[in-house]
């Protein structure tokens, strides 16, 4: 099998197996019971939570463990929105975050909350002065994601914090999934990040949500104390304490996994200039690790299952809304044709990805083409 869908999600390391699987038998324990297996479940994950602290730039107090990212992003969004509403109403956001964003933005507008959806533009991000042009003495948030889940578009997030900035009275958020491990984030610029686990070859259920210590923010999970009040449940302790060691993996190898991955990536999109029809619909200086692509003779659905069949994982869209039939909505977004947001798919490449895999992927989809595809 060849796999090409690390932004869905991606295998686990065989070391984080190891260590979770021994933290599974030995350090079952409660955290925030008194007795001795508590007290060393508490102990292991504090440490954890203070490893990560210092990985990225920050206190052991802002670091939130939660159960996914989707989970982050709605306590970031609404949790922070139901606590600041005495500071003002309007949220800034793109037209094109994640489904957990733009849920949690939606379910904010029903309960009275005034949000500014910024259009992408064809190049499939936001620009730093949309941002200044849309913010008011009444905005309280911004949030942006970092990388496009779809298209590998980056948001220059830098830059949108310091014009966050600029407003006492406003925070700025980033969705930094599809980017964590794979290039630098400017951590001291954000109020709060999101971030997951089993993107960066960790457990799924796992993730965490970095939080500034002058943020407020109301739980959106109710329970008792667990995560400073923030996220009720007891903790899971096993999972938490093995993302230290999962993080510390993932930015150790970035700079050698974008080295490979980049190879890939510029393999594939020459080659792809030499097939009539192939469209690339990321943008030029999109991550290497996602990109978006389309032919002409083909429609996505037909694309996906023969690749499968095949043997290759790719997407059409993002994972979480594959069940819908419909085009991809980014790249109407950005300006594509409607045939291309039917016929476009995602390939997304992981650090084990090998040049190999690559040329194989070429050959069949040449040969898929030549089987089912439409002449032009
Ligand atoms: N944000 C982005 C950009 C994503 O790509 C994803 C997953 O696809 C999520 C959030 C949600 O992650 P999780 O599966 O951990 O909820």
């Amino acid at each position: 099998m060849i796999y090409f869908d690390h932004s869905s999600t991606t295998s686990v390391r065989p070391e984080v197996v190891s260590v979770y699987t021994k933290l599974l038998e030995q350090t079952y324990g409660n955290p925030d019971s008194l007795h001795e297996a508590g007290r060393k479940a508490s102990q292991q994950m504090e440490k954890a939570r203070m490893l990560i602290a210092k990985m990225l730039h920050s206190d052991k107090e802002e670091i939130i463990f939660t159960g996914c990212a989707s989970e982050s992003n709605s306590l970031a969004v609404v949790g922070y929105a139901l606590a600041n509403k005495n500071r003002g109403t309007h949220i800034i956001t793109s037209n094109s975050e994640h489904s957990s964003t733009k849920h949690a933005m939606a379910f904010l507008e029903e309960i009275g909350f005034d949000v500014t959806y910024l259009p992408v533009d064809e190049r499939g991000s936001i620009s730093a002065q949309a941002v200044k042009e849309n913010m008011s003495k009444n905005t309280i948030l911004v949030s942006v994601m970092h990388v496009n889940n779809e298209v590998g578009s980056i948001n220059p997030i830098a830059e949108i914090a310091d014009v966050v900035h600029q407003y006492p009275t406003a925070a700025f958020h980033s969705d930094c999934v599809q980017s964590f491990g794979k290039i630098d984030i400017p951590f001291e610029k954000l109020d709060m990040m999101t971030m997951s686990a089993h993107k960066i070859h960790g457990l799924k259920g796992s993730a965490l949500l970095l939080k500034k210590k002058n943020i407020r923010v109301k739980p959106v999970i109710f329970g008792g104390q667990q995560e400073q009040g923030l996220r009720g449940g007891t903790e899971n302790a096993p999972a938490n304490i093995v993302l230290a060691k999962t993080i510390r993996l993932a930015l150790e190898e970035q700079k050698e996994a974008y080295k490979n991955v980049s190879k890939i990536n510029a393999y594939i999109k020459e080659e792809l200039e030499k097939i009539p029809g192939a469209k690339i619909l990321s943008a030029d200086d999109a991550l290497p690790y996602i990109m978006n692509i389309a032919f002409d003779q083909i429609t996505s659905e037909v694309l996906l299952n023969a690749l499968d069949q095949a043997g290759i994982c790719v997407s059409a869209k993002s994972t979480c809304n594959s069940h819908d039939s419909g085009a991809s909505e980014i790249i109407l977004k950005m300006n594509g044709s409607l045939k291309d947001a039917i016929h476009s798919i995602r390939i997304s490449f992981g650090k084990d990805n090998t040049l190999e895999e690559a040329k194989i992927f070429i050959q069949t989809v040449k040969e898929i083409i030549d089987k089912y595809g439409l002449p032009l």
